[in-house]
């Protein structure tokens, strides 16, 4: 599918600080909206329906699959997960750049769909701080944390497929990274041909 937006797929085990990267690049770039995914866990403390998750049934997203309503979907640490084909089409179709926090086989099922999707694997620094840093969050149990840590390991195997590596060690520079990931696809040949038409024209450029 060819479309005018950037779509940017950014995965990471629990705790890399893939989200809270994510929502600092939406407050400094108004251009990225996010897209925001189905999922059959419960809700934590802060979270609200249609605004990290659309919170649904096992019966309600069994039958968004069932109509063929995700572009992609995964079981993620034994939850599943996905991503609405009607609102990401909609999106990149208007011109938008999306940005998706998914895991790394809803990744892999993006670059199927969108060959120009630019996917980006955020690392912790180390397995020490990724623990520190899921317990300091302290949104998950100890068994969900050991469940999350033990899935790590195959998910960052996993990085070699992506286009781009972050390692979320200081927080400012791994956001630095990332922003420069998304300012560099805008400067790609067709993405500056669109956003520059007049430009291109008046310098006989066809
Ligand atoms: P929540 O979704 O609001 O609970 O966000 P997180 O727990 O993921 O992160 C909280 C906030 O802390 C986010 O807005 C991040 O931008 C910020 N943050 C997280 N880690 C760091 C860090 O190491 N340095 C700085 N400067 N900010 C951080
Ligand atoms: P993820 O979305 O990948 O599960 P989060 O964004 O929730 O991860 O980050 C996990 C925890 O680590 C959060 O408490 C967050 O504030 C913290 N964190 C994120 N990046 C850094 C960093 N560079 N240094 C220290 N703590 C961080
Ligand atoms: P959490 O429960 O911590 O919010 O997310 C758990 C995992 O599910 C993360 O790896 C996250 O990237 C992934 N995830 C969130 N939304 C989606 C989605 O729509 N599709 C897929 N495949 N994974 C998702």
């Amino acid at each position: 599918m060819d479309y005018p937006g950037n779509l940017f797929v950014v995965s990471a085990p629990s705790g890399a600080g893939k989200s809270s990267l994510v929502k600092a690049l939406l407050e400094l770039d108004s251009h990225v909206q996010p897209s925001v995914s189905h999922t059959t866990r419960a809700p934590r403390g802060q979270e609200k329906h249609g605004r990290e998750y659309f919170f649904a049934s096992e019966q309600e997203f069994d039958a968004m699959v069932a109509a063929n309503g995700f572009v992609e979907w995964a079981n993620v640490h034994g939850r599943r997960y996905g991503t609405s084909r009607k609102v990401i089409e909609e999106r990149v179709a208007q011109g938008a750049d999306v940005v998706l926090e998914i895991d790394f086989q809803g990744a892999l099922q993006i670059k199927q769909a969108f060959a120009n999707a630019v996917l980006v694997f955020v690392l912790p620094p180390s397995w020490d701080e990724l623990r520190a840093r899921l317990e300091r969050r302290g949104e998950d149990a100890p068994d969900v944390i050991d469940l999350r840590l033990e899935n790590a390991a195959e998910e960052m195997a996993q990085a070699s497929k992506f286009d781009f590596v972050i390692i979320n060690e200081v927080f400012e520079r791994a956001l630095f990274d990332l922003k420069t990931i998304v300012h560099a696809q805008r400067l790609k040949y067709a993405a500056q041909r669109r956003a520059r038409a007049e430009t291109f024209e008046s310098l006989n450029i066809p």
